[in-house]
């Protein structure tokens, strides 16, 4: 089956309210219509649900999404349902009379998504229930969760493995954010997929701030970033379970509302500490890594890790937290020194030589990104072996560093002579230790404290030294040995360049960069205040349904409305987030506050810039304007001028006519289009075939004749119907 790209925008903004898809989901989607396998491989956030969602929509029968995680399914079929969708989840938090109240809507067709975990497929009675029901799709949400090479291995996966040959013909998509090439050839064999395309986003995550900064006062630093995200939520990652509690007690004594959270507190107790994160009622929680897996927060604005993390990949998928829906946020990785010795004290204890090894070279590589001199982000990328050419993202502390050049020639010749006096043997700490003239017993000891280096360098700190340091190894006139207890080294061209005495010039930063760009992207232009209130309302509206307030409306939504201002249900329905089912049914209520709110400040709706409103909506603006193309359009049609003459007059397709006509009957304008009616016996079966879909959407339609009427037809009766029913 195949939808028409006009169709599917349709679909995405009627059913979610989004103007316009992300990169490759209408790809993703029109592979998966077309009846085939795929895997889909796009970072936390890059809206793989939607991937499923909508074909679902478009299919028939059922579409069944396997996923992991009970806690999640929950917060999924709330949000697909605040959306007006069908959908249901069958899981063992349920009663058995619950359950089988699903299964029948189901195989009533009542329901248009089915979540269920692995395990289910292993229950008799689920089996029989799959003989009575038409699967059209399948969905194998955290796919690596199949694979033992992934890092969440379950056993439960496997039972998937059937599904191909039980369900021949029926596509399956295969989702994932995390997959080596291991994993990835791991998940198609054993989903025993046929030929699946594999689909490969950017692991880049635009909306993501990086900043690396020393350990330093590093509980104000917290405090400064805390207090520039005020009441968001965010996840403040800590090395031991100790620290998560004292370092909640200390925020809540500053004022914050914040809660420890890890593997030793009892489940209960966890359970309620994410249950009020998500709720909005304590957006600050700090944690070991064994939070964060089965949550699926969109509004998470900041990630701190107050420790040096063991491996970049954890630190990818920790900072991956934030930001889901795509709004601007922070992840700040505070370090030191100290850091990796915590780590070594436990990987020294791994038996295994190689595990040992492995674990020490992943340790050297996040070192490495905390040291890196330039753009985060392509180190990050670079580490996923993604290609990444930009030079300057403007979004890590690195590209935000204002610099200046200056002659370096003089401290660069001391500090190639502090690392060639002392040996070439220790870490850039101790070279600074000794250059600097530190009255430290280490130095002291090994006689350092009398060599002609010791104390030559006087207008440098600590900080700015080692930052030298770096560039000198970037320069390649140092470099830093592997291993447990890295050193600096002077290479060869180092020596040489020490010979010849050239002048060189390095980077200095000249501002303060700790986090200086994002406070300026802060001042973003929406009404705080309203922004408040209409939080304060998703806030109440969700727990009268005992839903999570995002299931409402995410930020973006809020931060749009408290940006343009809308008041009328029109101007709402342009708001991204806003669907048809949402309009309905919160659209007034949000209206109201908008509109006291804009009375009290006196504020007045703002045109949205054309950007911001997907190409569709544009051009729905322009119906009713005078002398736009709809105008025209609609002046034939009032002349009762037969469609083809439109046509061959107005030199456009059908398909375009049509459309027009669709948008002059939704815009509600006087216009009798029955003129345009075709056979009675024609209208009739396709009226039918309308109700008997029991939804105004055109690809089961379309199906239902087998391609007997064409898309352009069943538009037009569906107009006609609508034009029907308003008049
Ligand atoms: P993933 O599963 O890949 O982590 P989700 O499917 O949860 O991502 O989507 C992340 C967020 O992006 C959700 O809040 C979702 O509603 C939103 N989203 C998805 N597709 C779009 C789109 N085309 N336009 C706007 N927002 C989108
Ligand atoms: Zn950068």
């Amino acid at each position: 089956m195949s939808v028409d790209t006009l169709e599917l925008s349709g679909l995405l903004h009627t059913h979610f309210g989004y103007g316009e898809f992300r990169p490759l989901q209408e790809d993703i989607i029109q592979h998966v219509l077309s009846g085939h396998d795929s895997l889909v491989l796009m970072p936390t956030g890059g809206g793989k649900s939607l991937c499923y969602q909508l074909p679902a929509l478009c299919l028939d029968g059922l579409t069944l999404v396997v996923s992991p995680l009970i806690s999640l399914m929950k917060d999924q079929v709330d949000s697909l349902r605040a959306n007006g969708i069908a959908a249901a989840f069958l899981n063992s938090s349920l009663t058995m009379i619950e359950q089988a109240h699903i299964q029948q809507e189901a195989a009533n067709g009542q329901i248009k998504i089915l979540y269920i975990a692995p395990e289910r497929l292993a229950v008799p009675a689920f089996q029989s229930f799959l003989q009575d029901v038409t699967v059209s799709l399948i969905a194998i949400d955290e796919a690596h969760c199949i694979s033992q090479w992934g890092h969440d291995f379950r056993p439960d996966y496997r039972l998937l493995s059937g599904l191909r040959a039980h369900f021949a013909g029926v596509p399956i998509i295969a989702l994932t954010a995390t997959a080596t090439d291991r994993v990835r050839t791991d998940i198609c064999e054993q989903l025993r997929l046929q030929a699946p395309k594999v689909f490969l986003s950017s692991f880049n995550r635009p909306n993501l701030t990086y900043h690396v900064a020393p350990k330093k006062n590093s509980f104000d630093t917290l405090l400064t970033l805390l207090r520039k995200h005020p009441d968001a939520s965010a996840i403040v990652y800590c090395f031991s379970r100790k620290d998560t509690e004292s370092l909640a007690a200390d925020l809540v004594a500053e004022g914050f509302k914040a809660s420890p959270y890890h593997a030793g507190l009892n489940a209960d107790v966890r359970r309620e500490t994410q249950e009020k994160f998500i709720r909005d009622e304590v957006p600050i929680i700090t944690a070991t890594i064994a939070f964060g897996m089965g949550i699926d927060k969109p509004d998470v604005r900041l990630v701190v890790h107050m420790d040096m993390p063991a491996t970049v990949e954890g630190y990818y998928q920790e900072t991956g937290r934030a930001g889901r829906d795509g709004l601007p946020s922070d992840c700040v990785l505070l370090y030191s020194a100290w850091d990796r010795k915590k780590h070594e004290f436990f990987i020294g204890r791994i038996t295994d030589d190689a595990e040992r090894a492995n674990a020490t070279q992943k340790l050297d590589r996040i070192m490495a990104y905390c040291d890196h001199r330039r753009c985060r982000r392509q180190f990050l990328l670079t580490y996923f072996d993604e290609e990444w050419t930009d030079d300057n993202c403007e979004s890590c502390d690195r590209c935000l560093e204002k610099t200046e050049a200056f002659d370096a020639t003089e401290v660069t010749q001391k500090i190639l002579s502090g690392v060639l006096k002392t040996g070439g043997r220790f870490g850039a700490q101790y070279v600074c230790s000794v250059l600097l003239g530190r009255n430290e017993k280490a130095v002291r000891e090994r006689g350092h404290d009398q060599l002609s280096v010791f104390g030559i360098v006087r207008d440098f700190s600590d900080a700015q030294l080692k930052l030298l340091m770096g560039s000198l190894i970037e320069q390649g006139l140092l470099m830093r040995t592997e291993g447990q207890y890295p050193v600096l080294q002077v290479t060869e061209y180092g020596m040489q360049w020490m010979q010849e005495g050239k002048a060189i010039q390095l980077a200095r930063p000249t501002t303060n960069t700790a986090f200086s760009k994002t406070d300026d992207r802060q001042i973003v232009s929406f009404d705080q205040g309203l922004f408040g209130e209409l939080r304060a309302l998703r806030k109440s509206l969700a727990d009268e349904r005992g839903v999570p307030p995002f299931i409402i409306f995410g930020d973006r939504t809020l931060q749009e409305m408290a940006t343009y201002i809308p008041q009328s249900r029109e101007s709402m329905a342009r708001i991204s987030g806003v669907g048809d089912k949402k309009l309905q049914e919160f659209g007034t209520l949000f209206a109201n506050v908008i509109r006291q709110y804009a009375a009290d400040h006196q504020l007045s709706e703002k045109p949205m810039p054309a950007g911001l409103v997907r190409q569709e909506r544009r051009r729905e603006r322009t119906v009713g304007q005078k002398g736009s193309t709809y105008d025209e359009t609609k002046k034939l049609l009032q002349q009762k001028v037969p469609l083809a003459e439109i046509m061959r007059q107005r030199q456009l397709s059908e398909g375009t006519i049509v459309q027009h006509i669709e948008r002059l009957v939704q815009a509600d304008e006087e216009l009798d289009i029955h003129y345009l009616r075709p056979s009675d016996d024609d209208y009739r079966t396709i009226v039918d075939a309308f109700h008997l879909k029991g939804s105004g959407i055109l690809s089961p339609v379309f199906s239902h004749f087998n391609g007997r009427y064409s898309y352009d037809m069943l538009r037009l009766v569906r107009a006609l119907l609508v034009s029907d029913t308003s008049a």
